[in-house]
């Protein structure tokens, strides 16, 4: 059946609305007489002593409609707090992961493509940086490359998010004590060992010194207990959810055990990042199970944060893709009836933003991603 773009973008727009509004009077309101950090935002008094920001890549309102209709449940519900969040770049209205990302890392927006830098090129400091200058721990966890554009701008500064060994470099050379998804290859030299470094340095040897690398499922589960540890498990990207070894929900597990060894707290990114790949595919199915595998993580997140009581857990989004709506469904067999694609790119829309625990309330109503970096960034400095 096919519907006319006009009466999708009605149906987005009613959508929108109604989120909008269950954000506003869930509480968005209620903290607007707060007192205000640098850049006006108002946040409340209560400050985080371990942030885990999950960020769904590409993951619109009616990705997590289709996840929520076909799982019966999310752990996404657990979360309280939040509202929308606008994405646009500095020089598109339409944002790449590498923009929308560093906004999120940084408090500034850039053009597309660019990973931490200003449109100029000059670095922009991320709030991995700023929680490291403060004592805590780090991490970075993803179902991709770790060179690839969302947790590469919370470490690395580049002009292209397509530099992937000059990205690789950055992050074996820095202090995150975290490191967790696929792309070894961008970390070894070209000769005998897999690599497509042609500097010939072996980035991986260098991080050794300082933590315990995995690149297999079986020396993943053999990573000792320390308090750093790098897991880089495919040459560059990993499978689709269904056909991962290691889970994200078990990625985000180990890391948050390291990462809460450390009593100054930490600041842990996880990244869904395949639900935007399923997105420009428009393929339903494999959007579903990316979403919920996502979902499990936060899931992970949540124990830890209500047992815990000091994390503040954030669930959002770079940007939608897939232009993708959500038309009828049907609760009692699970499965969604009428949805569409409307581009197999990313779309402009404001994304989901959720929140749960101290700090929680400082993000709600319709904010802007760099509204989002900015808070991060009085949170972990505080
Ligand atoms: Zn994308």
């Amino acid at each position: 059946m096919t519907h006319s773009k006009s009466a999708s973008r009605a149906t987005l727009v009613a959508t929108l609305l109604a989120l909008a509004l269950t954000a506003a009077l869930s509480g968005g309101c209620a903290h607007r007489t707060a007192p205000t950090v640098e850049g006006g935002w108002p946040l409340p008094g209560e400050t985080p002593k371990n942030i885990v920001l999950m960020i769904g890549d590409g993951m619109g309102a009616a990705h997590v409609t289709a996840a929520m209709v076909e799982a019966g449940s999310l752990n996404m519900e657990r979360l309280p707090l939040g509202g929308l969040m606008s994405t646009h770049a500095e020089n598109s209205f339409l944002t790449d992961s590498a923009a929308s990302g560093t906004a999120m890392a940084t408090g500034h927006k850039t053009n597309n493509g660019m990973v931490s830098v200003t449109p100029d090129g000059a670095p922009l400091r991320t709030v991995i940086e700023h929680a490291e200058e403060k004592g805590l721990s780090t991490g970075l966890v993803a179902t991709c490359s770790i060179t690839h554009a969302t947790p590469a701008v919370f470490v690395a500064h580049a002009r292209s998010r397509d530099n992937h060994t000059e990205i690789a470099r950055q992050i074996a050379d820095s202090e995150v004590d975290v490191l967790f998804g696929g792309g070894a290859m961008y970390f070894l030299p070209r000769t005998g060992s897999g690599g497509i470094r042609d500097d010939a340095a072996d980035l991986l040897s260098a991080m050794r010194a300082r933590m315990p690398v995995a690149l297999t499922t079986e020396e993943f589960a053999a990573l000792p207990d320390g308090d750093a540890a790098a897991a880089l498990l495919y040459p560059e990207h990993p499978p689709r959810a269904s056909q991962r070894s290691v889970s994200l929900t078990d990625m985000t597990k180990r890391a948050i055990e390291i990462l809460s060894r450390d009593d100054d707290g930490f600041f842990l990114m996880v990244e869904g990042s395949q639900i935007d790949w399923a997105g420009h595919e428009n393929d339903q199915e494999w959007l579903i199970e990316e979403t919920l595998d996502f979902d499990r993580a936060v899931g992970a997140a949540m124990d830890f944060a209500e047992m815990d009581g000091e994390t503040l857990v954030i669930v959002t989004a770079d940007h939608e893709c897939g232009g993708y709506l959500l038309f009828d469904a049907s609760l009692e067999s699970r499965k969604v009836t009428w949805s569409e694609f409307g581009c197999d790119t990313h779309s402009a829309t404001i994304v989901p933003l959720l929140a749960y625990g101290p700090g929680g309330a400082g993000l709600g109503g319709i904010m802007d991603n760099t509204t989002l970096g900015r808070t991060l960034i009085d949170y972990v400095r505080r």
